[in-house]
């Protein structure tokens, strides 16, 4: 899914999403507004799914990493998709629960779980905990023990693929907070460990090797290791672990230097390496999960903004400020993760201007891009910035007292919040 399926222009030469005119949406709402593009994100479930059942017979599950953006109505979505979804915290789980989400269909992530998480979890009846580590193999054991339960597990393995240096470098990947590493024969002894506990059964192992990758190499060899450690744990314990989960990871376009791979392309090439080394191997097929996150609701959703000052600095640069910043897209100052911006209502002009846009925070650093090319933009005007629909609304903080944005959903022409814009009441809700 390429942002511009969802986005086009009308007659008066505005920035439509979904049928919908982003200068009305911002008239109507107020900015700074994320709006999301329904049938975008429903698209992207489509794809994954009929990939698995296209190129893997049906063997397998799509789980959505909720943490890219985390909402009731976004889990109600995922839900009627028929995705699984993944959870990293007790919030996320309470905000999935919340929106009537299948527990069943619930992975649980995460390095650090705490006490109080692990029983809340085994509580809900989720479907799967993903272990991360011996301490907390022991403690969900028990836990499950007190309350006369057997809790699903998978472990979060580390392959020895980094997907981000382009080489297999293995050290660098032993040297990451998450999971237990292949090499040192950790995840041997975890999966020998778990093997001997009365309250966990083992159904699955994990990886999961990056973020914004584009390459497929990295998934396929990452999936050949994890088969030859299924085998291996047959081999030397008699035991066959049923699932594989390869994780997430897959790339967007952000910016039209990014060459994205078709989402099912992913599976395509994936299913091959299970297969080939399955028989090698003479070990059975596993079911198979995937975990895309941005890849899900990324390209489907921009955020508008007004733009304020316009500053131009003689032969340095022109500063064009908008009415948001780091607050609500902290990921150029994490990252300096590039974005495409637009002037909503000049969206049929040529980008004849270059300009950095700034955030309304006390920080030099709260920028969402620079030297970017745009329409000619002017105090006042719409400024879109495109691809937001991952890890911005779930990242925004209240820096500054700013209050979140709405999100605004649409779909073929019409729209509705799905969550309200925060108010200076809920800023100081918790102040005593
Ligand atoms: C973040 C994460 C994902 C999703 O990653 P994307 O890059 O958003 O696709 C999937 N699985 C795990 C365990 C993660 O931590």
């Amino acid at each position: 899914m390429k942002q511009s399926e969802c986005l086009g222009v009308n007659e008066q030469g505005h920035l439509t999403i979904g049928g919908c005119d982003t200068v009305e949406l911002a008239k109507e709402y107020g900015t700074p507004l994320y709006v999301l593009d329904e049938s975008g994100v429903r698209a992207a479930c489509t794809s994954y799914r009929q990939s698995i059942e296209r190129f893997y017979q049906g063997k397998g599950m799509v789980c959505y990493a909720s943490k890219a953006f985390c909402c009731k109505e976004i889990c109600r979505i995922m839900d009627s998709e028929q995705m699984g979804l993944d959870v990293v915290s007790e919030g996320e789980l309470y905000t999935a629960l919340q929106a009537g989400f299948p527990p069943e269909r619930i992975c649980f992530h995460g390095n650090n779980k705490t006490d109080h998480e692990l029983r809340y979890a085994l509580e809900s009846n989720i479907g799967l905990f993903i272990v991360d580590n011996v301490y907390e193999l022991e403690r969900l054991n028990s836990f499950a023990h007190e309350m006369g339960k057997k809790a699903a597990i998978s472990f979060r393995i580390k392959p020895g693929v980094d997907a981000h240096t382009h080489e297999f470098i293995r050290t660098g990947q032993i040297d990451s907070k998450f999971g237990v590493a292949l090499e040192t024969g950790e995840a041997m002894q975890i999966v020998k460990e778990a093997l001997k506990l009365e309250n966990v059964i083992l159904k699955g192992v994990h990886c999961h090797i990056g973020s914004q990758i584009f390459e497929l190499e990295p998934f396929e060899l990452a999936a050949q290791r994890m088969i030859e450690f299924m085998a291996q744990v047959k081999e030397e314990t008699g035991y066959t672990i049923e699932q594989l989960d390869l994780g997430g990871g897959f790339g967007i376009c952000y910016t039209e230097k990014d060459a994205a791979l078709r989402y099912d392309s992913y599976m395509e090439k994936v299913s091959v390496v299970v297969k080939e080394s399955c028989e090698r191997l003479h070990f059975p097929q596993p079911f198979m999960m995937l975990e895309p996150g941005r890849s899900i609701v990324g390209s489907s959703g921009i955020t508008l903004y007004t733009a304020g000052a316009i500053k131009e600095i003689p032969d340095i640069r022109t500063y064009a400020a908008i009415d948001g910043g780091m607050t609500d897209n902290p990921r150029y100052a994490l990252y300096q993760s590039e974005y495409e911006a637009i002037v909503a209502n000049k969206a049929d002009q040529p980008k004849t201007m270059v300009v950095t846009l700034a955030g309304k925070c006390c920080e030099s650093g709260d920028l969402l891009g620079e030297n970017m090319p745009i329409q000619p933009v002017t105090s006042g005007d719409i400024v879109a910035v495109l691809s937001t629909g991952a890890y911005n609304y779930s990242m925004a903080s209240n820096y500054n007292r700013l209050c979140r944005p709405a999100v605004v959903m649409v779909k073929d022409g019409a729209c509705r919040v799905i969550v309200k814009r925060e108010s200076l009441q809920d800023l100081v809700r918790n102040d005593l």
